[in-house]
C-alpha cells in the first residue's frame, strides 16, 4: 500500500510539474483605456486549449495579467521590428509570454518567436493552442506550399497518397486505414494552413511539407525553403514541459 501512495503521489506530482504557465500582456490605450481584451476573456479560451494539450498529458494556466499602454502596439505588423520590441521589452518570467493586441496585419493573426507570443484579440482557441505548441518547440507542417528556390524558381512541394507507418511510425494505427496522408495532416494542431476543429497532438514526427533551412554558398544568403520530411510536430519526441519565452 505504501508503494501504491508513493505511486500516486509522484503521479500528482508529475501531473502538476506538466502545468505550465503563462504571463499576459494585454495592450491598451496609452492613457491605460480600452484593453484589448480581458483577463476573463483570454481565460475563457484555456479550457479548449488544455482539452488539445490533454492528449499529452499537459495544461496551461494564467499566472499573471497586466497591461502595456500604448496605442502604437494596439495594431501589429507579422513579424516586424515593433513586434519584436514589444516582446523584448518584458523580460523573461520562467513561463511563456503572451501579448494580447488589438489587430495583427500582414500575416497570420498570431505568430511566436524565442520571446514570446503575439496574438489578435480575435484569435481562436485552436489558434492559441497552436501557437503554444510551437512555444513547446514543435514546427508547422503543411499539405503544399510554394516558395521561390535558390535559383530563383518558383516551386511547389505537396503530399500525396495515403498514411502509411513509415510516414508516422510512432501514431500508426491512431487514425482509419487508407486515409490520405494530407487529410491526417490537418487534423494535427501544428498544421499551418487553416485548419477545422480538429487539433490532434502526435507522439512522433509525421511525414509532410515543413521548412527547412539553406544558405547560398556564394553570397550567404539564408533561404527558408520547403521541403517532404519527417517534420518535427512530435511531442513525445520534441515538446518542451516547461516552455520558456526568453
Ligand atoms: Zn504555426
Amino acid at each position: 500500500m505504501r508503494a501504491l501512495l508513493l505511486c500516486v503521489g509522484l503521479l500528482c506530482m508529475g501531473i502538476a510539474s506538466a502545468a505550465a504557465p503563462i504571463d499576459l500582456y494585454i495592450v491598451c490605450n496609452s492613457d491605460g483605456s480600452n484593453p484589448v481584451m480581458s483577463g476573463d476573456d483570454f481565460s475563457a479560451l484555456l479550457p479548449t486549449v488544455n482539452a488539445y494539450f490533454a492528449q499529452v498529458g499537459m495544461s496551461f494556466y494564467l499566472r499573471s495579467q497586466q497591461t502595456i499602454a500604448s496605442n502604437e502596439w494596439r495594431t501589429i505588423v507579422y513579424g516586424s521590428e515593433a513586434a519584436d520590441e514589444l516582446r523584448r521589452k518584458i523580460p523573461a518570467t520562467g513561463g511563456v509570454k503572451m501579448f494580447a493586441v488589438g489587430n495583427v496585419v500582414g500575416g497570420a493573426q498570431a505568430f511566436c518567436g524565442d520571446h514570446g507570443i503575439i496574438f489578435s484579440r480575435q484569435c481562436s482557441a485552436n489558434t492559441i493552442a497552436h501557437e503554444l505548441g510551437h512555444a513547446c518547440g514543435l514546427d508547422d507542417i503543411y499539405i503544399q506550399k510554394t516558395f521561390t528556390n535558390a535559383a530563383n524558381v518558383e516551386v511547389t512541394v505537396s503530399v500525396e497518397g495515403p498514411a502509411s507507418s513509415g510516414r508516422m511510425p510512432l501514431d500508426w494505427g491512431r487514425y482509419e486505414n487508407g486515409v490520405l496522408q494530407s487529410t491526417l495532416i490537418e487534423k494535427l494542431l501544428m498544421y499551418g494552413g487553416v485548419s477545422g476543429t480538429e487539433c490532434d497532438l502526435t507522439a512522433g514526427d509525421v511525414y509532410g511539407v515543413g521548412m527547412s533551412v539553406a544558405t547560398n554558398e556564394v553570397t550567404g544568403v539564408v533561404s527558408y525553403p520547403y521541403e517532404l520530411k519527417m517534420v518535427p510536430v512530435g511531442f513525445w519526441l520534441r515538446g518542451n514541459r516547461s516552455p520558456q519565452s526568453q
